[in-house]
């Protein structure tokens, strides 16, 4: 038994695996849908299903438009300022975690950036707030799941200026009003499909630069007019996000994730709580149901569940590089018996210390 608790890339239900390698393998009779062109009318259908799919499921209003685009995560600390920085005005960072750092320092290429709030300084246990919105932002940035450090954000804020935010580790695992943002994203990764892509989800109106005034591949009304079809997609990455989502719907959809999620997590924290042998990273009040991020009493100990975990079939638990420890990702896919699994492997390792 592998029990897979990566951070991503990460765990996929078995019954979508299998259909992505079904349909990747053509027939006699029909090719596989990764070996003809994406002007297909097969491949336009598939993606117009994509966007329909995550539309339903989000609730996601018609003053929304879903993209579908490479590059992951990442690209769009880039995409995100180079279209909406503008003279005059700051593009605002909640620096929340490494991820909103990364971010806020691509943005310093485009336009005056500033973190309106940081939790750095505290080692990024908590998420912090601002008391005052600044008149001149061209936007907001948050971040509502902070993969690294184990935060989430359980109250958005309300903002006059653009909201923005990076769901790539929560989207899909909880529920929340999406209508309030007027960006987020998430990189495919997790709970939406395979890595390298991203969906985007965005207002228009928000969308102000000049037309030809940034690259076409840059500009999101560029994807927005060709339907995410602008160049060739990553149409296996398009194709396995479609199967990860009509699973997601076919299971309940998001509400029954959250309430999943929320049981797995309140399981391992319980035992974090009570087990004095490891501590959770997290302040409380923040605390993630996708990312359970602690730390063992002392190295000795550390080492010793390390190789524990490794004897018994747990992949993907080392904390992240830059804070070491542990770190329980538990997306969509995991279920809850693999968290049982890792809390009673904590109960036994605790009894023979
Ligand atoms: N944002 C968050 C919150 C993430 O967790 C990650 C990846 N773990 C990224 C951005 C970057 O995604 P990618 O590696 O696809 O660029």
């Amino acid at each position: 038994m592998i029990y897979n608790f990566y951070a991503g890339p990460s765990i996929i239900d078995a019954d979508v695996l299998a259909r992505g390698a079904n349909n990747i393998l053509h027939r006699d009779d029909l090719l596989s849908i990764i070996e003809i062109s994406h002007r297909s009318k097969r491949f336009g259908d598939l993606m117009e299903e994509l966007t329909d799919t995550a539309r339903r499921l989000m609730d996601l209003h018609d003053d929304f438009e879903i993209l579908f685009l490479h590059g992951g995560g990442r690209m769009q600390f880039m995409q995100i300022p180079y279209n909406l920085s503008e003279v005059f005005q700051t593009n605002y960072y909640a620096d929340s975690g490494s991820w909103t750092h990364y971010a806020l320092k691509e943005s310093t290429f485009f336009g005056g950036t500033k973190a309106i709030c940081s939790s750095r300084e505290e080692g990024y246990k908590h998420i912090a707030t601002w008391d005052e919105e600044p008149e001149d932002a061209a936007y907001i940035y948050l971040c509502t799941n902070n993969t690294i450090y184990g935060t989430q954000y359980w109250h958005i804020p309300e903002t006059k200026a653009p909201l923005i935010a990076d769901m790539s580790s929560d989207l899909f695992g909880r529920s929340l009003d999406f209508n309030q943002f007027d960006l987020f994203y998430a990189a495919t990764q997790k709970n939406a499909g395979t890595a390298g892509a991203s969906i985007v989800c965005i207002k228009p109106e928000i969308l102000k630069k000049k037309p030809g005034s940034i690259p076409a591949m840059m500009d999101y009304r560029t994807h927005i007019n060709a339907k995410s079809l602008y160049n060739t997609p990553p149409v296996f990455a398009n194709v396995m996000s479609l199967y990860v989502m009509q699973w997601i719907e076919q299971q309940g959809g998001i509400d029954y994730f959250d309430r999943l999620n929320h049981e797995k997590a309140e399981l391992l924290y319980e035992e974090l709580d009570r087990n004095a042998l490891f501590t959770p990273y997290a302040n409380k009040k923040d605390r993630s149901i996708m990312n359970v991020v602690f730390t063992a009493v002392d190295k000795k100990i550390e080492q010793r569940f390390k190789d524990t975990l490794d004897n018994n079939g747990f992949v993907g638990l080392n904390g992240h590089r830059s804070i070491g420890g542990f770190r329980a990702s538990m997306y969509n896919a995991l279920p809850k018996s693999h968290v049982e699994a890792l809390v009673s492997c904590m109960q036994e390792f605790e009894r023979k210390a």
